[in-house]
Protein backbone atom coordinates (compact mmCIF):
# COMPACT_ATOMS: atom_id res chain seq x y z
CA UNK A 1 0.00 0.00 0.00
CA UNK A 2 2.65 2.39 -1.11
CA UNK A 3 0.19 5.03 -2.63
CA UNK A 4 -3.36 5.37 -2.85
CA UNK A 5 -5.76 3.80 -5.20
CA UNK A 6 -9.57 3.93 -5.14
CA UNK A 7 -11.85 1.03 -4.78
CA UNK A 8 -15.42 1.07 -5.65
CA UNK A 9 -18.55 -0.57 -3.77
CA UNK A 10 -21.93 0.01 -4.15
CA UNK A 11 -21.34 3.14 -6.48
CA UNK A 12 -19.22 5.35 -3.81
CA UNK A 13 -15.92 5.69 -4.53
CA UNK A 14 -13.39 7.21 -2.09
CA UNK A 15 -9.73 7.67 -1.40
CA UNK A 16 -7.34 7.35 1.49
CA UNK A 17 -3.82 8.14 1.67
CA UNK A 18 -3.06 6.56 4.65
CA UNK A 19 -0.11 4.08 4.41
CA UNK A 20 -1.32 1.01 6.98
CA UNK A 21 0.58 -1.50 8.63
CA UNK A 22 0.30 -3.82 11.21
CA UNK A 23 -2.84 -3.84 13.85
CA UNK A 24 -5.30 -5.51 15.48
CA UNK A 25 -7.44 -8.35 15.70
CA UNK A 26 -9.96 -10.33 12.80
CA UNK A 27 -11.05 -13.87 12.42
CA UNK A 28 -13.08 -13.90 8.97
CA UNK A 29 -12.65 -12.33 5.57
CA UNK A 30 -14.97 -11.60 2.87
CA UNK A 31 -14.63 -11.50 -1.08
CA UNK A 32 -16.59 -9.17 -2.83
CA UNK A 33 -17.32 -5.93 -4.37
CA UNK A 34 -13.94 -4.14 -5.30
CA UNK A 35 -13.66 -3.33 -8.83
CA UNK A 36 -10.97 -4.84 -10.56
CA UNK A 37 -9.72 -1.93 -12.62
CA UNK A 38 -9.32 -0.01 -9.64
CA UNK A 39 -7.00 -2.71 -7.84
CA UNK A 40 -4.79 -3.64 -11.02
CA UNK A 41 -2.14 -0.93 -10.47
CA UNK A 42 -1.94 -1.47 -7.16
CA UNK A 43 2.06 -1.85 -6.88
CA UNK A 44 3.85 -4.55 -4.39
CA UNK A 45 4.84 -3.00 -1.19
CA UNK A 46 8.21 -2.83 -0.79
CA UNK A 47 8.89 -4.32 2.75
CA UNK A 48 7.66 -7.82 1.32
CA UNK A 49 7.90 -8.35 -2.18
CA UNK A 50 10.68 -11.11 -3.17
CA UNK A 51 10.97 -12.28 0.23
CA UNK A 52 12.74 -15.76 0.35
CA UNK A 53 12.64 -17.34 4.02
CA UNK A 54 15.57 -18.76 5.35
CA UNK A 55 14.17 -21.62 6.34
CA UNK A 56 14.11 -22.49 2.44
CA UNK A 57 17.28 -23.47 1.51
CA UNK A 58 18.12 -25.56 5.03
CA UNK A 59 21.53 -26.67 3.90
CA UNK A 60 23.39 -29.90 6.32
CA UNK A 61 26.87 -27.61 5.98
CA UNK A 62 25.76 -26.52 9.46
CA UNK A 63 25.51 -30.39 10.83
CA UNK A 64 28.60 -31.31 9.66
CA UNK A 65 31.05 -32.78 11.25
CA UNK A 66 33.82 -30.22 13.10
CA UNK A 67 36.93 -31.72 10.56
CA UNK A 68 37.13 -33.44 7.66
CA UNK A 69 38.27 -36.58 8.91
CA UNK A 70 35.28 -37.34 10.96
CA UNK A 71 33.13 -37.99 7.79
CA UNK A 72 34.74 -40.85 5.81
CA UNK A 73 36.14 -39.57 2.64
CA UNK A 74 34.85 -35.74 2.79
CA UNK A 75 37.67 -34.26 3.34
CA UNK A 76 38.64 -33.93 -0.49
CA UNK A 77 35.83 -32.36 -1.14
CA UNK A 78 36.30 -29.14 0.96
CA UNK A 79 33.05 -27.97 2.96
CA UNK A 80 30.72 -31.25 3.21
CA UNK A 81 28.68 -31.40 0.26
CA UNK A 82 25.79 -32.94 1.61
CA UNK A 83 23.10 -30.92 0.42
CA UNK A 84 19.86 -29.76 1.27
CA UNK A 85 16.60 -30.56 2.63
CA UNK A 86 13.85 -30.05 0.04
CA UNK A 87 10.70 -28.52 1.37
CA UNK A 88 7.25 -27.68 0.80
CA UNK A 89 6.72 -25.19 -2.11
CA UNK A 90 4.44 -24.27 1.17
CA UNK A 91 7.44 -23.17 3.13
CA UNK A 92 10.06 -21.80 0.87
CA UNK A 93 8.00 -19.20 -1.76
CA UNK A 94 8.42 -15.83 -1.18
CA UNK A 95 5.78 -13.22 -1.13
CA UNK A 96 2.89 -13.67 -3.01
CA UNK A 97 0.18 -10.83 -2.96
CA UNK A 98 -3.74 -10.60 -3.72
CA UNK A 99 -5.45 -7.78 -4.10
CA UNK A 100 -8.29 -6.45 -1.65
CA UNK A 101 -10.93 -3.71 -0.61
CA UNK A 102 -10.43 -1.53 2.40
CA UNK A 103 -12.09 0.68 4.49
CA UNK A 104 -10.26 2.93 6.45
CA UNK A 105 -12.07 3.55 10.08
CA UNK A 106 -11.73 4.81 13.46
CA UNK A 107 -11.39 3.37 16.53
CA UNK A 108 -15.22 3.89 17.28
CA UNK A 109 -16.52 2.50 13.75
CA UNK A 110 -13.52 -0.74 13.70
CA UNK A 111 -15.21 -2.84 16.44
CA UNK A 112 -18.75 -2.61 14.72
CA UNK A 113 -17.24 -3.47 11.20
CA UNK A 114 -15.46 -6.08 12.42
CA UNK A 115 -18.59 -7.54 13.88
CA UNK A 116 -20.71 -6.95 10.84
CA UNK A 117 -18.26 -8.29 8.64
CA UNK A 118 -17.64 -11.59 10.34
CA UNK A 119 -21.41 -12.07 10.10
CA UNK A 120 -22.63 -10.76 6.89
CA UNK A 121 -19.22 -11.29 4.78
CA UNK A 122 -17.00 -14.59 6.06
CA UNK A 123 -14.32 -15.22 3.49
CA UNK A 124 -12.09 -18.74 3.74
CA UNK A 125 -9.68 -17.58 1.25
CA UNK A 126 -8.56 -14.34 3.65
CA UNK A 127 -8.68 -16.85 6.45
CA UNK A 128 -5.07 -16.16 6.97
CA UNK A 129 -5.39 -12.41 7.27
CA UNK A 130 -6.02 -10.07 10.47
CA UNK A 131 -9.17 -8.18 9.58
CA UNK A 132 -7.50 -4.90 11.00
CA UNK A 133 -4.36 -3.24 10.12
CA UNK A 134 -2.95 -0.94 12.17
CA UNK A 135 -1.05 2.14 10.41
CA UNK A 136 1.42 4.47 11.64
CA UNK A 137 -0.19 7.26 13.64
CA UNK A 138 -2.57 5.28 14.71
CA UNK A 139 -4.52 4.84 11.44
CA UNK A 140 -6.60 1.58 11.19
CA UNK A 141 -7.82 -0.14 8.26
CA UNK A 142 -10.37 -3.01 8.00
CA UNK A 143 -9.99 -5.50 5.46
CA UNK A 144 -13.76 -5.63 3.81
CA UNK A 145 -13.06 -8.36 0.53
CA UNK A 146 -10.78 -9.89 -2.22
CA UNK A 147 -11.43 -7.69 -5.69
CA UNK A 148 -13.77 -10.87 -6.89
CA UNK A 149 -17.04 -8.68 -7.90
CA UNK A 150 -20.23 -9.12 -5.62
CA UNK A 151 -22.74 -7.11 -4.49
CA UNK A 152 -22.24 -5.62 -1.07
CA UNK A 153 -24.26 -7.21 1.71
CA UNK A 154 -27.09 -5.25 2.52
CA UNK A 155 -26.71 -4.96 6.32
CA UNK A 156 -23.55 -3.74 5.66
CA UNK A 157 -24.24 -0.25 3.53
CA UNK A 158 -24.64 2.32 6.81
CA UNK A 159 -21.60 0.92 8.00
CA UNK A 160 -19.99 1.36 4.74
CA UNK A 161 -21.56 4.54 3.13
CA UNK A 162 -19.67 7.14 5.62
CA UNK A 163 -15.63 5.16 5.51
CA UNK A 164 -13.21 5.56 2.21
CA UNK A 165 -12.67 2.47 1.12
CA UNK A 166 -9.67 1.78 -1.10
CA UNK A 167 -7.59 -0.69 -2.91
CA UNK A 168 -4.99 -2.68 -1.34
CA UNK A 169 -2.26 -5.73 -1.31
CA UNK A 170 -1.84 -8.17 1.37
CA UNK A 171 -0.06 -11.67 1.39
CA UNK A 172 -1.92 -14.53 -0.85
CA UNK A 173 -1.11 -17.14 1.63
CA UNK A 174 -0.24 -18.03 5.14
CA UNK A 175 2.50 -18.40 6.55
CA UNK A 176 3.98 -21.28 7.40
CA UNK A 177 7.94 -20.69 8.78
CA UNK A 178 8.58 -18.35 10.76
CA UNK A 179 10.62 -16.35 8.29
CA UNK A 180 7.15 -15.62 6.05
CA UNK A 181 5.55 -14.48 9.52
CA UNK A 182 7.92 -11.50 9.65
CA UNK A 183 7.75 -10.69 6.23
CA UNK A 184 4.49 -10.78 5.70
CA UNK A 185 3.21 -9.62 8.26
CA UNK A 186 5.20 -6.39 7.54
CA UNK A 187 2.38 -6.07 4.64
CA UNK A 188 -0.56 -6.81 6.47
CA UNK A 189 -1.18 -8.47 9.78
CA UNK A 190 -1.35 -12.51 9.37
CA UNK A 191 -2.13 -15.64 11.97
CA UNK A 192 0.77 -17.91 12.29
CA UNK A 193 0.20 -21.02 14.06
CA UNK A 194 3.75 -22.35 14.72
CA UNK A 195 3.05 -25.64 16.64
CA UNK A 196 0.30 -26.34 13.80
CA UNK A 197 3.42 -25.41 11.40
CA UNK A 198 5.69 -27.44 12.71
CA UNK A 199 3.67 -30.43 12.26
CA UNK A 200 3.06 -29.83 9.32
CA UNK A 201 7.12 -29.66 8.71
CA UNK A 202 7.05 -32.93 10.62
CA UNK A 203 7.56 -35.14 7.91
CA UNK A 204 10.64 -33.46 5.99
CA UNK A 205 12.40 -31.97 9.11
CA UNK A 206 15.02 -31.88 11.06
CA UNK A 207 17.97 -33.12 8.25
CA UNK A 208 20.30 -36.05 8.94
CA UNK A 209 22.48 -35.36 11.79
CA UNK A 210 26.67 -34.99 11.22
CA UNK A 211 27.30 -38.73 12.33
CA UNK A 212 25.10 -39.78 9.45
CA UNK A 213 26.90 -37.75 6.99
CA UNK A 214 30.01 -40.57 6.34
CA UNK A 215 27.32 -42.82 5.78
CA UNK A 216 25.35 -41.16 3.73
CA UNK A 217 28.27 -40.31 1.15
CA UNK A 218 29.57 -43.76 1.30
CA UNK A 219 26.19 -44.66 -0.43
CA UNK A 220 25.66 -41.92 -2.55
CA UNK A 221 29.26 -42.88 -4.12
CA UNK A 222 27.80 -46.54 -4.67
CA UNK A 223 25.60 -45.05 -6.37
CA UNK A 224 28.10 -43.31 -8.46
CA UNK A 225 30.16 -46.01 -9.57
CA UNK A 226 26.89 -48.14 -10.34
CA UNK A 227 26.03 -44.88 -12.64
CA UNK A 228 28.78 -44.77 -14.43
CA UNK A 229 28.89 -48.18 -14.98
CA UNK A 230 25.48 -47.92 -16.69
CA UNK A 231 26.82 -44.97 -18.78
CA UNK A 232 29.98 -46.75 -19.89
CA UNK A 233 27.25 -48.93 -21.22
CA UNK A 234 25.69 -46.69 -23.17
CA UNK A 235 22.67 -46.43 -20.79
CA UNK A 236 21.37 -43.36 -18.32
CA UNK A 237 23.98 -42.10 -16.16
CA UNK A 238 21.88 -43.96 -13.00
CA UNK A 239 22.59 -45.92 -10.00
CA UNK A 240 20.37 -46.56 -6.58
CA UNK A 241 20.61 -48.07 -3.55
CA UNK A 242 17.52 -49.14 -1.34
CA UNK A 243 19.09 -49.76 2.11
CA UNK A 244 17.46 -50.47 5.42
CA UNK A 245 19.04 -49.67 8.64
CA UNK A 246 19.76 -53.02 9.39
CA UNK A 247 22.20 -53.05 6.71
CA UNK A 248 20.19 -54.17 4.43
CA UNK A 249 20.51 -52.96 0.46
CA UNK A 250 19.36 -53.70 -2.94
CA UNK A 251 20.98 -52.05 -5.77
CA UNK A 252 20.58 -51.65 -9.23
CA UNK A 253 22.10 -49.45 -12.49
CA UNK A 254 19.67 -48.07 -15.04
CA UNK A 255 18.19 -50.67 -17.77
CA UNK A 256 16.23 -48.18 -19.26
CA UNK A 257 16.68 -48.96 -23.69
CA UNK A 258 14.39 -48.77 -26.28
CA UNK A 259 12.47 -51.95 -25.61
CA UNK A 260 12.41 -51.40 -21.74
CA UNK A 261 11.73 -47.97 -21.44
CA UNK A 262 10.74 -48.73 -17.84
CA UNK A 263 13.87 -50.20 -16.01
CA UNK A 264 14.99 -47.23 -14.37
CA UNK A 265 17.34 -47.74 -11.52
CA UNK A 266 14.68 -47.17 -8.56
CA UNK A 267 12.48 -49.53 -10.30
CA UNK A 268 14.74 -52.35 -10.14
CA UNK A 269 15.90 -51.37 -6.32
CA UNK A 270 12.05 -52.22 -5.61
CA UNK A 271 11.76 -54.98 -7.88
CA UNK A 272 14.30 -56.76 -5.80
CA UNK A 273 12.60 -56.00 -2.29
CA UNK A 274 9.37 -57.13 -3.62
CA UNK A 275 11.44 -60.66 -4.46
CA UNK A 276 13.02 -61.09 -1.12
CA UNK A 277 9.45 -60.12 0.54
CA UNK A 278 7.89 -62.43 -1.63
CA UNK A 279 10.72 -65.40 -0.76
CA UNK A 280 9.95 -64.37 2.89
CA UNK A 281 6.31 -65.60 2.69
CA UNK A 282 7.14 -68.35 1.02
CA UNK A 283 9.76 -69.65 3.77
CA UNK A 284 7.32 -68.21 6.44
CA UNK A 285 4.70 -70.28 4.90
CA UNK A 286 6.68 -73.16 4.71
CA UNK A 287 7.18 -73.36 0.74
CA UNK A 288 10.24 -72.27 -1.39
CA UNK A 289 13.33 -71.78 0.37
CA UNK A 290 14.36 -68.04 1.38
CA UNK A 291 16.08 -65.70 -1.13
CA UNK A 292 19.34 -64.02 -1.19
CA UNK A 293 18.48 -62.02 1.88
CA UNK A 294 14.77 -62.84 2.59
CA UNK A 295 15.63 -61.95 6.78
CA UNK A 296 16.28 -57.91 5.62
CA UNK A 297 12.52 -57.50 4.70
CA UNK A 298 9.28 -57.35 7.13
CA UNK A 299 11.34 -58.13 10.39
CA UNK A 300 10.26 -56.46 13.16
CA UNK A 301 7.25 -55.18 11.84
CA UNK A 302 4.74 -54.19 13.82
CA UNK A 303 2.13 -52.29 12.57
CA UNK A 304 -0.03 -51.81 8.97
CA UNK A 305 1.88 -49.17 8.24
CA UNK A 306 5.51 -51.15 8.67
CA UNK A 307 4.01 -53.96 5.63
CA UNK A 308 4.90 -51.75 3.08
CA UNK A 309 7.99 -53.16 0.60
CA UNK A 310 10.36 -50.00 1.84
CA UNK A 311 8.91 -48.88 5.17
CA UNK A 312 12.37 -47.39 6.69
CA UNK A 313 14.11 -47.43 3.72
CA UNK A 314 16.29 -45.51 2.42
CA UNK A 315 17.25 -43.94 -1.17
CA UNK A 316 20.23 -43.12 -3.00
CA UNK A 317 20.48 -42.62 -6.51
CA UNK A 318 22.53 -40.24 -8.45
CA UNK A 319 20.05 -38.17 -10.73
CA UNK A 320 16.33 -37.07 -9.22
CA UNK A 321 13.78 -39.41 -9.61
CA UNK A 322 10.95 -39.20 -12.11
CA UNK A 323 7.50 -39.14 -11.42
CA UNK A 324 7.42 -43.11 -12.17
CA UNK A 325 10.07 -43.52 -9.59
CA UNK A 326 8.62 -41.12 -7.24
CA UNK A 327 5.42 -42.58 -7.30
CA UNK A 328 7.17 -46.11 -6.85
CA UNK A 329 8.82 -44.49 -3.63
CA UNK A 330 5.51 -43.19 -2.25
CA UNK A 331 3.80 -46.42 -2.80
CA UNK A 332 6.54 -48.65 -0.94
CA UNK A 333 6.33 -45.76 1.61
CA UNK A 334 10.20 -44.93 1.73
CA UNK A 335 11.61 -43.18 4.46
CA UNK A 336 13.58 -40.87 3.01
CA UNK A 337 15.24 -40.02 -0.76
CA UNK A 338 19.33 -38.31 -1.26
CA UNK A 339 19.72 -37.54 -4.57
CA UNK A 340 23.11 -35.56 -5.99
CA UNK A 341 21.80 -34.19 -9.68
CA UNK A 342 18.61 -32.61 -9.71
CA UNK A 343 16.94 -33.22 -13.26
CA UNK A 344 14.73 -29.67 -13.84
CA UNK A 345 12.78 -30.83 -16.57
CA UNK A 346 11.32 -34.12 -15.43
CA UNK A 347 12.11 -34.24 -11.75
CA UNK A 348 9.70 -34.72 -9.69
CA UNK A 349 11.40 -34.43 -5.91
CA UNK A 350 11.58 -31.05 -6.05
CA UNK A 351 12.17 -29.44 -9.85
CA UNK A 352 9.43 -30.01 -11.78
CA UNK A 353 6.85 -31.97 -8.98
CA UNK A 354 7.53 -32.11 -5.53
CA UNK A 355 5.68 -35.37 -4.95
CA UNK A 356 7.13 -36.45 -1.51
CA UNK A 357 5.28 -33.02 -0.21
CA UNK A 358 2.02 -33.66 -2.08
CA UNK A 359 -1.15 -33.43 0.53
CA UNK A 360 -3.40 -35.65 -2.01
CA UNK A 361 -0.56 -38.74 -1.46
CA UNK A 362 -1.13 -40.96 1.29
CA UNK A 363 2.64 -40.93 2.33
CA UNK A 364 5.23 -37.98 2.83
CA UNK A 365 8.78 -38.41 3.29
CA UNK A 366 12.15 -36.42 3.27
CA UNK A 367 14.31 -35.55 0.37
CA UNK A 368 17.74 -33.89 0.45
CA UNK A 369 18.96 -33.26 -3.25
CA UNK A 370 22.38 -32.22 -4.37
CA UNK A 371 24.25 -34.80 -2.19
CA UNK A 372 27.23 -34.68 -3.19
CA UNK A 373 26.61 -33.33 -6.09
CA UNK A 374 29.67 -31.82 -7.63
CA UNK A 375 31.66 -35.34 -7.36
CA UNK A 376 28.59 -37.12 -8.99
CA UNK A 377 28.76 -34.48 -11.61
CA UNK A 378 32.34 -34.70 -12.56
CA UNK A 379 31.92 -38.49 -12.95
CA UNK A 380 28.66 -38.26 -14.84
CA UNK A 381 28.40 -34.85 -16.53
CA UNK A 382 29.19 -35.98 -19.79
CA UNK A 383 26.81 -39.02 -19.50
CA UNK A 384 23.40 -36.87 -19.19
CA UNK A 385 21.09 -36.37 -21.41
CA UNK A 386 18.71 -32.47 -21.25
CA UNK A 387 15.24 -33.39 -19.76
CA UNK A 388 16.25 -37.24 -18.34
CA UNK A 389 15.34 -38.00 -14.66
CA UNK A 390 16.33 -40.85 -12.99
ZN1 LIG B 1 12.58 -43.08 -12.97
Amino acid sequence: MEKEQPCEAQGERSTSTADQRQGGEAEVMYEGACHADALGAVPPPATGEGVLPAEARLSLEGHAASSPQDIDGLGALGPPAMGEVVLPLEATRPLELIDVCVADASPQEVSGLVRLLSTHAPSAELRHLKRVCRGEGGALAVLLWARAPRPVPPALHAALAPLKLRAAAVPRHAPLTRAQFSAWGAVWPVHFHESAAAAQLAKFLPPPHAAEHAQIARHMRAAVRLAAAAAARGGAPVGALLVRPSACAWEAADARGASQPLRHALMLCVEQVARDERARREQLAGGAEGRKRPECVGVGRADRAEEHLCAGCDAYVTVEPCAMCAMALVHSRVRRVFYAIPAPEQGALGSRFSLHTEHALNHRFQVVRNVLREEALAELAQYLRPGEAG
